[in-house]
């Protein structure tokens, strides 16, 4: 049987392991986190429940809008709103009603996925691909990488593989904004007016969402996110002083008083560039497949459509 390991269980790994297991392929998906889902993540802190990264999703392309079709019909997502403050452009945003983890918790199941494996090289073997890492080795005839690029790039750079330096520039272009995540538990109701998100238009935040208001949370949980230049600029500040700073421009938004305030740090939260091609494959030995969100596009949609996008690209031969 023809073999894909696939690095990264975040949606693009996901949908890739999804379609190729469909199509008779030996998949294997490692991914260095402890469960699949990647930046569509949700955490829980005593009562409170937060989505600390991807929010909602929004779809444009049919192949992704007849997914979220049967995401909805099966109870998995709603349409959360048509916007936020003056961005209401009547495109539906969606949000998973168990938080946004439920959905690659739902795409792995009856995948293969070993959690907690750190790749950490890839080499040529015998016209296949040999995988390294967490102490182990695997084979296949097909690779895919879905990390964000710099940490694919790290592990394709520590192998000694080679890539064209024609691509690999482009691939090298690929930036990301940093983000700072806060997850703030309050005493009371924030009292956010409807859809229960607000994007600031100045000062330090980003995105400010009450948990509960959105209806993941049974207590109310705000998520913040701060800007690219704030967070860039205090990535380094310690826990506390940074909660000192986020935490006295809360009166601005909600009149409820903090009970915890716990960070996430994105280092890779969004790409700045985007790819000209849905995935990048390269034949040497054997196919090497690049594929995320810095490929399709900079959310969850694009990261899904490159996916498949990678899966097709592997199906070729
Ligand atoms: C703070 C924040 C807010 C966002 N808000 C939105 C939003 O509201 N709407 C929206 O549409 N999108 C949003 N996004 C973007 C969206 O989350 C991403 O575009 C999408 O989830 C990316 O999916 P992916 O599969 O390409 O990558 P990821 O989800 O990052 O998956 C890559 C996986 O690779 C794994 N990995 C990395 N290195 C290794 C290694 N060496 N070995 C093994 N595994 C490895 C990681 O653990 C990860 O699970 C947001 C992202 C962040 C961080």
């Amino acid at each position: 049987m023809t073999s894909c390991v696939i690095t990264g269980a975040g949606i693009a790994g996901l949908l890739a392991g999804r379609a190729l297991a469909g199509a008779g392929w030996r998949v294997t998906l490692l991914d260095k986190g402890f469960r699949p889902g990647g930046r569509m993540a949700t955490r829980r802190i005593g009562a409170a429940v937060f989505d600390h990264g991807a929010q909602f999703f929004t779809v444009r392309d049919p192949a992704f809008g007849s997914l979220v079709q049967s995401w909805t019909t099966s109870g998995l997502v709603d349409e959360w709103c048509r916007g936020f403050n003056a961005d209401a452009d009547g495109h539906g945003r969606y949000r998973a009603a168990a938080g946004m983890n439920s959905i690659p918790a739902a795409l792995a199941e009856g995948l293969t996925i070993l959690s907690g494996f750190r790749v950490d090289a890839i080499r040529p073997l015998n016209g296949r691909w040999a995988i390294h890492g967490s102490g182990q080795t695997l084979e296949a005839n097909a690779l895919i990488l879905t990390p964000p690029v710099p940490q694919s790039l790290a592990i394709v750079d520590a192998g000694q593989v080679r890539i064209p330096s024609r691509l690999r520039d482009k691939l090298e272009s690929i930036q990301y904004a940093r983000c700072l995540a806060a997850l703030v538990e309050l005493r009371e109701p924030s009292e956010l007016p409807a859809p229960g998100a607000i994007r600031p238009a100045q000062g330090p935040i980003a995105w400010l969402a009450d948990n509960q208001i959105k209806g993941i949370s049974s207590s109310p949980a705000l998520t913040i996110h701060t800007t690219p230049e704030f967070s860039e600029a205090y990535w380094d500040t310690p826990d506390a002083e940074l909660a000192r700073i986020i935490l006295r421009t809360l009166p601005q938004f909600t009149e409820a008083t903090p009970a915890g305030c716990t960070w996430h740090r994105w280092r890779y939260s969004q790409p700045a560039l985007v790819h000209p091609q849905r995935a990048l494959r390269i034949d040497d030995p054997a196919p090497l497949v690049f594929a995320g969100d810095a490929f399709g596009g900079p959310r969850v949609e694009g990261a899904a459509l490159s996916g498949l996008a990678a899966a097709r690209m592997v199906l070729e031969g």
